[in-house]
């Protein structure tokens, strides 16, 4: 395989919209296949039928390309060469395979019901058998019995014949050696009586006939290598290289569940909110990778460079929403003006305040928060935050309210604000000077009484720009 070109995947199941587990596994397969000029596929595992989800392939493919993960081959770009992109798509396929492997003697049919998985299931647990076994009685059935059961109507599925006593062993890129023994794994189905095939044997196919070379995927899929390993072995088919990532977890250390609703898990509420694709995929590469010198913020290209697989965490990744919000932050204001605009201009549009206002003095306000927002949403609440005064103020307003010197300062502050002409920021920040002169308060004492008259809380932009957005005559109201 010295020689061979690389060529990873990405095979989500339909059954849900692009989540940040999806994405990271994702972003590493494609920066793998970008850092060793290798292609990059997207493919689709449809063979849980009922769990699939209408709308999920689409948008599963049109959130990656959002991101910049961008597959060379895809369902709607398929090379012709590899044969279908989708499961579904080539059941016959599977089914040749499968029974080759019953011709080779490496795989049989079985006519048990599912009742009677059920029963024998019920039996090894009272039997104190820890995990389950098929008991292999249709490993030896006669042709009578054979007869009888297709008499019956019996449909059968197929289960591979695993090996007694037999290691199965793989250097993970992440772990390093990994080994399992057959004996614990048990002939488990390949294809369905419904004629579909299960994952661990479709995905071996695909992997195999689309002339896959490394699989990085979640660690959950660990246990499935060795059954996928087996099946490699009994074809005579070089496997790829396999590499488990590391979970995913919140700031409890539990694993990330799509329960979790305190962590926005779908790449297309991150896009709903306003987050930059870029800062996302910057995020979901530090999700499973440490930088050699501690860089946080990467460009796409940038991020290629440094990969080096043998770097992968080797330790569960905290999924960390505050530096999820840096990173963003940092995005937003690396941005031109003219992106800046266009990235904030369906957020501007929500808030009524600015909806018949000339385009320029649009823009003029936008900026005042290209260095305040997080995210492009979040330019709504600050707005609304201005605009439409609090009206209940919290006990630490209360508190700064009822200092001795607040009143005073906020009459001043009001007595020099009618006198000025324009309120620029070097007249307002002249004002400011001189009340600092003439009641010898500082900093806080003097700024914090007027932010919570003005828009009723402690935080926000800056001064100037609020009384710049509010007018001279209502922030004069407002005192
Ligand atoms: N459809 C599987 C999943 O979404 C893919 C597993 C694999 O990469 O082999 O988890």
């Amino acid at each position: 395989m010295a020689n061979e070109k690389v060529r990873v995947r990405y095979a989500p199941s339909p059954t849900g919209y692009l989540h940040i587990g999806g994405a990271r596994s994702a972003l590493f397969n494609y920066l793998y296949a970008k850092k060793f000029g290798g292609d990059f596929v997207f493919r689709i595992e449809d063979t849980d039928v009922e769990r699939n989800i209408e709308g999920a392939e689409e948008s599963q493919l049109h959130d990656l390309i959002w991101l910049g993960i961008i597959p060379d081959e895809s369902t709607e770009h398929p090379n012709p060469k590899y044969g279908k992109y989708r499961q579904m798509e080539k059941l016959d396929i599977y089914r040749e395979y499968a029974e080759k492997l019953v011709e080779m003697g490496y795989a049989y049919y079985c006519y048990c019901t599912t009742e009677e998985l059920a029963e024998m299931k019920e039996e090894q647990l009272r039997n104190g058998v820890k995990s389950f076994k098929y008991d292999r009685r249709c490993l030896t059935l006669t042709p009578e019995e054979i007869e009888k059961y297709k008499a019956e109507g019996r449909v059968p599925s197929i289960r591979l014949k695993m090996p007694a006593n037999h290691t199965l062993k793989f250097h993970d890129l992440v772990r390093g050696d990994v080994s399992f023994n057959s004996d614990d794994i048990g002939d488990f189905v390949i294809m369905k009586s419904n004629g579909i095939p299960t994952y661990n044997f479709a995905v071996v196919i695909d992997d195999h006939l689309m002339e896959i070379t490394h699989v990085l995927r979640g660690e959950e899929h660990l246990s499935n290598t060795p059954k996928q390993l087996q099946i490699y072995e009994y074809f005579g088919w070089e496997p790829p290289k396999f590499g488990h990532m590391t979970i995913i977890v919140n700031p409890n250390g539990k694993k990330l569940s799509k329960r979790d609703l305190n962590i926005l898990q779908f790449m297309s509420q991150y896009r709903d909110l306003g987050y930059v694709p870029e800062a996302i995929f910057n995020f979901l590469f530090l999700l499973g990778y440490t930088d050699q010198n501690g860089q946080e913020i990467f460009t796409k290209e940038e991020a290629c460079k440094s990969f080096d697989p043998a770097r992968l965490s080797t330790s569960p990744a905290m999924f960390d929403q505050k530096k999820l919000l840096w990173v963003n932050s940092t995005y937003i204001k690396k941005m031109d003006n003219e992106t800046y605009f266009n990235f904030i201009d369906p957020f501007i549009g929500k808030v009524d305040f600015l909806k018949n206002l000339p385009l320029d003095r649009k823009n003029e306000i936008s900026l005042m928060f290209k260095n305040e927002i997080n995210y492009g949403a979040q330019i709504v609440d600050l707005l609304n935050d201005i605009i439409v005064k609090k009206d209940e103020l919290d006990d630490a307003e209360k508190e700064i309210l009822a200092k001795e010197s607040a009143p005073k300062v906020c009459a001043l502050f009001k007595e020099k604000l009618a006198l000025l002409n324009e309120t620029n920021k070097e007249n307002i920040s002249n004002i400011f000077y001189e009340i600092k002169n003439e009641t010898g308060l500082k900093g806080k004492d003097i700024y914090m009484p007027i932010r919570i008259k003005l828009t009723g809380v402690m935080h926000g932009i800056e001064m100037y720009n609020i009384i710049d957005i509010l007018g001279k005559e209502e922030t004069l109201k407002r005192l």
